[in-house]
């Protein structure tokens, strides 16, 4: 039996689930396991509206399960944005595409978009963006070559939820089930158990199954039919294999 504490979980149910009060945190690292290369909602969604709003660019996602490494490409949830260049004025495009995914939002929320989006992480010449790294910024992306730096495209690989078209950006609404809203509050403190063994040394991500069993708001944290805590990647390591 494991006890974390929380910087402030509430539960409640029937309250309205305003975006500009709940945002995703970061998405998780969930690299390419499988190899399913059709196209997933959210990143067709995301790939449209791009080439809508930037006009110039394309857009490229699904590649064949026997070429390359891991990439999210694999499975439907990555997508090449062409039309822009590191050496040339389009790079402005570039610029402008980034700045939208990491602008904060109304609230003060820090890379709304991407989080709203499910963003995973990006590449772009010759630099890697992870969400779940998103205070260490950019870092060095070792490669060589123009199309292997990303120099005349960006790479944009989503979470699950991101491609799933689940997130908040799509559905107005964080990722949690009608009637249940998770937020985490600053300056308020709390204690959870789990069933589970947690180890020292890693962030962990709070992620609630089933049922709210009763009450309102002021009720507190009921039972909920499962809960489980999820550990992200480990820290250290980018992520390998983009194209
Ligand atoms: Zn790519």
């Amino acid at each position: 039996m494991a006890v974390i504490t929380v910087a402030a979980l509430v539960l409640s149910a029937c309250l309205p689930n305003d975006p500009a009060e709940v945002i995703e945190p970061m998405a998780p690292y969930e690299p390419q396991a499988i190899c399913e290369p059709a196209p997933k909602p959210g990143t067709v969604a995301l790939a449209d509206l791009i080439r809508s709003r930037w006009p110039g660019t394309w857009t490229s996602i699904s590649r064949a399960c026997d070429v390359g490494g891991r990439s999210e490409h694999k499975d439907g949830r990555a997508i090449d944005v062409g039309g822009v260049s590191a050496f040339n004025s389009t790079r402005a495009r570039a610029d402008s595409i980034l700045r939208w995914l990491f602008a904060a939002d109304a609230d003060g929320h820090r890379f709304a978009n991407a989080r709203r989006l499910g963003v995973m992480y990006l590449v772009w010449d010759r630099q890697i963006w992870v969400a779940n790294e998103a205070d260490r910024g950019w870092q060095p992306y070792p490669c060589s070559g123009v199309t292997r730096c990303h120099q005349d495209h960006i790479h944009i690989s989503l979470s699950q939820a991101g491609a799933a078209k689940q997130t908040s950006y799509w559905t107005g609404r964080t990722g949690h089930p009608p009637g249940l809203t998770v937020a985490w509050l600053d300056g308020r403190a709390g204690t959870l158990t789990f069933p589970l063994t947690l180890q020292p040394g890693h962030r962990y991500r709070l992620t609630a199954h089933g049922a709210f069993i009763s009450g309102g708001a002021g009720a507190g944290v009921r039972p909920l039919a499962d809960a489980t805590a999820r550990r992200p990647r480990p820290t250290g390591g980018a992520p390998v294999g983009p194209g």
